[in-house]
This record gives structure tokens, sequence and C-alpha cells, in this order.
């Protein structure tokens, strides 16, 4: 068992939320009352003390799944990685963000089997919320975990693992915030290995109508972008996980696509210097895997987003259904990127027991006038069964979210049996879960 500690990466260029705010600055948190735990028997005992509590990861998400309008503490101490080389595990402080445990796995020969966009994200809030990469066969990051240990409203310590704890397991991995505090989260690993990013542009979405998923399978992760203009995707990254030892000759054309001679941001006429290396050089995963750079604000800063899963085996239709917003989309639009998300069995995640295809919206900073288009948006979705992201911006009507998760009132019960006073629950929980 080797154990490290790690400190807060230096991000002179990236962005940090003002206080009590989440990262994009749209969402003011209702409290100021943030307690900073600096260990497990600190949080222990403010989990006992309070009422009404509910952790702060790093405030990544754009809604209000995070707030609360009595108590919050940030877990940002609890910073420990220990990786198991037997086990083939890591086993992380749920202050760790994937951005400081990557180069520290890597090191050790081993790497994750994905990651978001970003790496700013603590593992403990992307978990808690399914957040994904992309790639036909990757489930999202929290089906990489083994185990968990949560502190629970009495503030006793909770243990979960996949091998022995089966369904208690599958409720609490992807447990909203809801289930307690996670203290410590173990992921599987895997030995080490090279990918190499290769941009296209100008992918007709004609194209996906017969190759969906062809092109979604191109290679280990996949994610097309567009401005939903001229019926295309404006540029196609595909990431190619090599073999040791082995090189990768992107080919010029995809699917009528056109190789890029130039390093892109997947927004229009942003610098690209903030984004992970293209152009086909072969690097480490952790290194091509996210779209953006640990150093660098992600994406374009002040921003909103939105996203939407639906059963991949309509995305072509469903992608085709939001086409016919373009205009009003457009406008207000910074980029769509399209990713797909392997099935898993995880009971709140928004990939449960469905492949999907996720529809992502990055708008730009206009809140008023993005809420009116996201109705009209879920209304083009709703034959589809839309699960929206759970840190993400919807207005999807909560019986007509809560009808999209078969094992929602199991994982009522579960929650209820270690918080039956519902100290983890916020606004946010009791309007989307609880609310008819
Ligand atoms: C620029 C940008 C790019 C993004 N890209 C992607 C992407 O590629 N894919 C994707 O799926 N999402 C993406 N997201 C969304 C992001 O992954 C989620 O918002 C994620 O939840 C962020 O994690 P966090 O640590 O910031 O959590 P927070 O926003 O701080 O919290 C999220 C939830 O997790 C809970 N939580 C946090 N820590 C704990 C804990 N220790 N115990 C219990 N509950 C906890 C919080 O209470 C809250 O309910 C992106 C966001 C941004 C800003």
């Amino acid at each position: 068992m080797v154990s490290r500690f790690t400190s807060a990466a230096e991000q002179q260029h990236a962005q940090q939320p003002a206080p009590h705010e989440n990262w994009a600055g749209n969402i003011h948190y209702s409290t100021d009352h943030v307690q900073d735990a600096r260990n497990v028997d600190e949080l222990k005992l403010i989990v006992v003390q309070c009422k009404k509590l509910r952790a702060l990861g790093s405030r990544h998400s754009f809604n209000r799944i995070a707030d609360s309008n009595a108590n919050q503490v940030t877990l940002e101490h609890l910073n420990q990685i220990d990786i198991d080389d037997k086990a083939r595990t890591v086993t992380v402080g749920a202050g760790v963000r994937y951005g400081q445990l990557a180069p520290v796995i890597d090191a050790g020969g081993f790497a994750l089997h994905n990651l978001a966009s970003l790496p700013h994200i603590s593992v403990a809030g992307a978990i808690a919320t399914a957040t994904h990469g992309s790639g036909i066969q990757n489930g999202n990051l929290a089906t990489a975990v083994r185990a968990l240990e949560i502190i629970i409203a009495n503030g006793n310590v909770l243990r979960l693992s996949r091998d022995q704890d089966g369904d208690h397991f599958a409720a609490a991995v992807v447990g909203l915030g809801s289930v307690g505090m996670v203290t410590r989260v173990t992921l599987d690993l895997q030995p080490t290995y090279q990918v190499a990013q290769t941009v296209y542009q100008n992918l007709s979405f004609s194209e996906l109508e017969h190759n969906f998923d062809s092109i979604f399978g191109a290679g280990y992760s996949v994610s097309l972008f567009t401005d939903w203009q001229n019926h295309r995707a404006t540029q196609v990254w595909i990431k190619h996980r090599l073999a040791p030892g082995e090189t990768h000759d992107a080919a010029d054309n995809f699917y009528n696509a056109k190789r890029a001679t130039e390093k892109l941001h997947p927004i229009t006429g942003h610098p690209a210097e903030s984004c992970t290396e293209q152009m086909g050089i072969p690097g480490p995963w952790y290194q091509r895997l996210p779209h953006f750079k640990m150093e660098f604000t992600p994406s374009s800063g002040r921003e909103l987003q939105t996203e939407y899963f639906v059963p991949r085996e309509h995305g072509y239709e469903a992608i085709l259904a939001v086409e016919k917003l373009k205009e009003k989309i457009t406008p207000h639009l910074f980029v769509t990127e399209l990713r797909t998300i392997a099935a898993d069995d995880l009971w709140m995640s928004t990939a449960y027991k469905r492949d999907s295809l996720a529809i992502h919206f990055t708008w730009k900073p206009e809140w008023e006038a993005v809420k009116q288009i996201l109705p009209q948006i879920e209304a083009q979705l709703k034959p589809f069964g839309p699960r929206p992201h759970w840190a993400k911006l919807f207005t999807v009507p909560p019986p007509q979210l809560q009808a999209q998760y078969t094992r929602l009132g199991e994982f009522k019960s579960f929650v209820n049996q270690y918080d039956p006073t519902g100290k983890f629950r916020n606004g946010f929980i009791d309007t989307n879960l609880y609310s008819a």
C-alpha cells in the first residue's frame, strides 16, 4: 500500500469560484454558514450538530443540488490518496480532484477508465451526480467506484462495497449528496495507457443516420460538437486508446469530415491553448481524455450548462428533434456536445440500464432566455424519456423526472434508513425527488 498526500495544483489561469457561489457564478448559495472539516472526526461532529447539512465539492454544478439554506461543509482537507497495487485500486479522500489524482496514479503505473471534459472536479462530487466522459463501452465515472465510506446522519460510518453490498451499494454511489457525507471512495485502476486525440471538421448529421454507432464507436472516446446550424457537427474529437508500442495514423477523412490541420477549441473562436493536445500526438490518458487542461479555465468560464440523456438507440431521432429548435437555440449557445455513455446498474445514474446518448448545451450566461428554451427542448425530447444531468440546469417537471427512475422508491427508502429526519435533503432534492 502506497500512501501519498496531495495539495491543490497551481491553477494560475483557472477560474476560481467566488465565496458562496458556484464555479460558473450563476448560483449564489442560500447560506453563508460553511464549515471546513479538517478530518473525519471533525466531520462527524459537524454532522451530529447540524439539523441540515450539504457537502460542497469543487462547486462545478450549475443548479442548486449543492445548495443549503442552513449549512454546507467543505471536505478539501480530506485529500489522501492511497494506491493498493495488489488490489489495483486507489482510495481517495472526498476532497481529491481528478486533476490531483491522475498524475499520482499514473506515476504508479495506473490509470482510470475515463474522465470528464475537465479534471478540476472532485471525485466525490462527480460520482454523486453521475458525471461522465464519452465512449460507447465506457460507463460514467461512478462505475469505477468499488467501495465507499459515508458518515450517515447519526455520525456513524457506513462502509459499502460493490462485492459485498449489492443493492445498497448500487443505491449509494450516485447518492446526489443525500445519503450522507462521503469521506473516502475506492476506485478501480487499470494499467496506464496512452491516448492520441484527432479532431475532424464538418461531419454532416446525415452520416449519423446510417453510421451512428460506427461514428461514436470510432475511438475509445468520441465527442461531436455542433452549433446546430447547417445539419452538421462542426468538430469531431476522437480519442484513440493505444496499445503499448502502438502508433496511430489518423486518416485525412472521417465520413467526409476533414482532419483539422491545427489545434482547435470546441467553441469557435476561443483560443485552443486551454485544450488538451490534439493532432494525433500520443500522451498519457489523463492529458488526453479531458478536453481541457487542469491549469486553465475549462470551457468558456462564465456560462451555463444543460444536458439530457436519451437511449442511444434513439440518438439520431433525438438529435433531429432538437435540431428543429436550432433558430431558437443557436443565438444563446456557445456549443453543443454529443457523447455516449454505457449503461450501468447504479440506481440514480442517468445511464441506469440504458446505453445513452448525452445531448449537452454550453449556453451563454443568459438565463432569462435559456430558461424559455429548456422546456421546448424537453418537449422535443419527451418521447425519448430524457433524463437531465443531475448537476446541470433543467426544467423537467418532477413527476416526469421521477418516472425515469424505476428504483426511486427504493432509493428513498434506503436514504430514509440512514437519514430519517432528512438532514441531508435540500430544496433541490425535495422538489425533484419528493414533490408529486
Ligand atoms: C466547465 C465544466 C465542464 C463540465 N464537464 C462535465 C462533463 O464532461 N461531464 C459531466 O458529466 N459533467 C460535467 N460537468 C458537471 C460536473 O461534473 C458536475 O457538476 C460535478 O458534480 C462537479 O463536481 P463538484 O466536485 O464540483 O461537485 P459540487 O458541484 O460541489 O457538488 C455536486 C453534488 O455532489 C455532492 N457532494 C460533493 N461532495 C460530496 C461528498 N463528499 N459527500 C456527499 N455528497 C457530496 C454535493 O452535495 C452536490 O449535491 C462540468 C462542469 C463544468 C463547470
